[in-house]
């Protein structure tokens, strides 16, 4: 277990010293003291990874891509132990980690490097005797700075589209859950990536998060995390004119029509709620259904609910683990008490599981609340295992209540009519839709929100975008041009 900053290809103490402690969320014990680096730490690796940009930004992209797909390769050869690092650090599930959220990453980091070379400039055409042609650059030095709810995941999304475009990277890990990004540097050192190409600075946002912000020889600053601090970083990105990028977050619309075939919707429904116990920005935190099939829609759920087993994230029985910490845990009871005053009626769920066992854990129950869409726990990210139900009779209501929030991230909806799926994909107020299903992702496929979910994409092709300027070459070949100033 890595526990110091990466800095330069070394793993080294904090300037000052100093150090935080990350907690096992299913007992709140210390699972390891993780160097906290500061301001100083930030400028020693933003200082590394402008040493290092030269070189890797020249070098052959091929080679880049050939470092990324190898990355990709220690990654699915360290499952085991990377998904239960991140399972400890987390809570999230074992089955999860093992199954979906390590191959996820190794899968992302593949594609990157694939994509690596064939991210590829353009010639322009322009008036004759003019070559004119484009060039991706990259930014030079970014700074990533992510959550705590899939930190191995998310390494691959911001490293992966940056380095691809030949920038270095200085990253800052949530001090929540800072154990499987420093794994995964230690394995990019491993295969052969150059010293400062990457670097990690675990710490907090107040200090190392405000410095890769204010720093002057970052470029960009990409960031997952909440609408609050998104908007606070793009103010202060405007100092330096830093280019950003903003993953916010989300109040998901699920809209399960008349039509729907019910089974797959119940189960895709508490997937898209329930897995990583809500923590997901994408979570389908707004059921939204048709008061036809409701009755037997809500009892469906509402049993599946109740039974879903919420234990110790290492057993691999598990299905649902303690929130990521105590301080999120009690913001998601906060939620639960404002569901009362807000005369909200608990269908599920609804506090603490009683099981004696996980009283020290930060466990929260699988939660299913009928509340006006307008109230506070409908309006607002809850991010927890907690989902707001409304009802609906026709299609106008229906796209009323899912678009009357400030989020417009992921939605989704449920149907057998084809006219009616394109019809509300194309009205929802998202950046992301699934159709007949809920939260797929896909590196090639862009990933991002609208409104104050924020703005930029990471995957795909537009995320090489994202990390990249492009440049226009003029080339006179044999263009004569007439003299501006025939005097001279
Ligand atoms: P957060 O905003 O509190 O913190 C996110 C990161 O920002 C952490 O690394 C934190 O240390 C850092 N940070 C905090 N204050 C900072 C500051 N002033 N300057 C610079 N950095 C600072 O969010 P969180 O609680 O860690 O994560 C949950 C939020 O993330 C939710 O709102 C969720 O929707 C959002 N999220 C969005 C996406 C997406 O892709 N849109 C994905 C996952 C999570």
């Amino acid at each position: 277990m890595q526990h110091k900053l990466f800095i330069d290809g070394k793993f080294v103490d904090a300037v000052e010293g100093a150090t935080f402690e990350t907690l096992d969320p299913h007992d709140g014990s210390v699972l390891a003291e993780i160097a906290e680096a500061r301001a100083q730490d930030v400028d020693r690796a933003t200082a590394a990874a402008t040493s290092a940009f030269p070189a890797w930004s020249r070098m052959a992209a091929a080679e880049r891509g050939r470092l990324l797909l190898r990355l990709a390769d220690a990654i699915d050869d360290d499952v085991e132990n990377l998904a239960l690092l991140e399972t400890r650090d987390t809570g999230h599930p074992i089955r999860d980690t093992r199954g979906l959220d390590v191959p996820r990453t190794a899968a992302t980091f593949r594609y990157f490097g694939g994509m690596a070379d064939k991210f590829q400039g353009s010639v322009i055409p322009v008036e004759q005797g003019f070559l004119d042609y484009v060039l991706p650059e990259p930014l030079g030095v970014v700074g990533q700075i992510v959550p705590w709810n899939f930190p191995v995941m998310f390494t691959s999304w911001k490293l992966g589209p940056a380095l691809a475009a030949g920038n270095c990277v200085v990253m800052k890990p949530s001090e929540i859950s800072p154990l499987s990004a420093l794994r995964v540097a230690e394995l990019a050192a491993a295969v052969g990536f150059p010293p400062g190409v990457i670097n990690m600075v675990p710490g907090f946002g107040a200090s190392a998060g405000a410095r890769i912000v204010d720093h002057p020889g970052i470029a960009k600053v990409s960031f997952t995390g909440s609408t609050a601090v998104g908007k606070g970083i793009a103010r202060s990105a405007a100092e330096t004119l830093k280019q950003v990028h903003l993953e916010l977050g989300g109040k998901g619309a699920n809209i399960v029509f008349d039509d729907a075939d019910i089974s797959a919707a119940v189960n895709g429904t508490a997937f898209g709620i329930f897995h990583n116990q809500g923590q997901a920005c994408i979570a389908a935190s707004r059921l939204i259904v048709h008061a036809k099939v409701k009755d037997e829609f809500m009892e469906r759920l509402v049993t599946l609910t109740r039974s879903i087993k919420v234990g110790d994230p290492k057993d691999s029985a598990t299905e649902m683990g303690p929130l990521t910490s105590a301080m999120h845990r009690d913001r998601v009871l906060t939620h639960l008490a404002l569901t009362q005053q807000d005369g909200g009626k608990v269908l599920a769920g609804g506090g603490v599981p009683q099981d004696r066992a996980l009283a020290a854990g930060y466990y929260v129950e699988p939660t299913i609340v009928e509340v006006d869409p307008g109230a506070r726990v409908a309006q607002e990210e809850v991010f927890g295992p907690f989902m707001t139900v409304h009802t609906f009779t026709t299609e106008d209501e229906a796209l009323a209540i899912a678009n009357d929030v400030a989020y417009g991230l992921g939605g989704g909806l449920w149907t057998s009519d084809l006219s009616r799926a394109h019809r509300i994909a194309r009205d929802l107020r998202a950046g992301m839709v699934w159709v007949n299903s809920y939260k797929r992702v896909n590196p090639g496929s862009p990933f991002g929100g609208v409104g104050v979910s924020g703005y930029g994409r990471e995957m795909g092709f537009e995320a090489m975008r994202e990390y990249s300027s492009p440049k226009a070459i003029w080339i006179n070949v044999d263009a004569q041009l007439p003299a501006y100033y025939p005097r001279g």
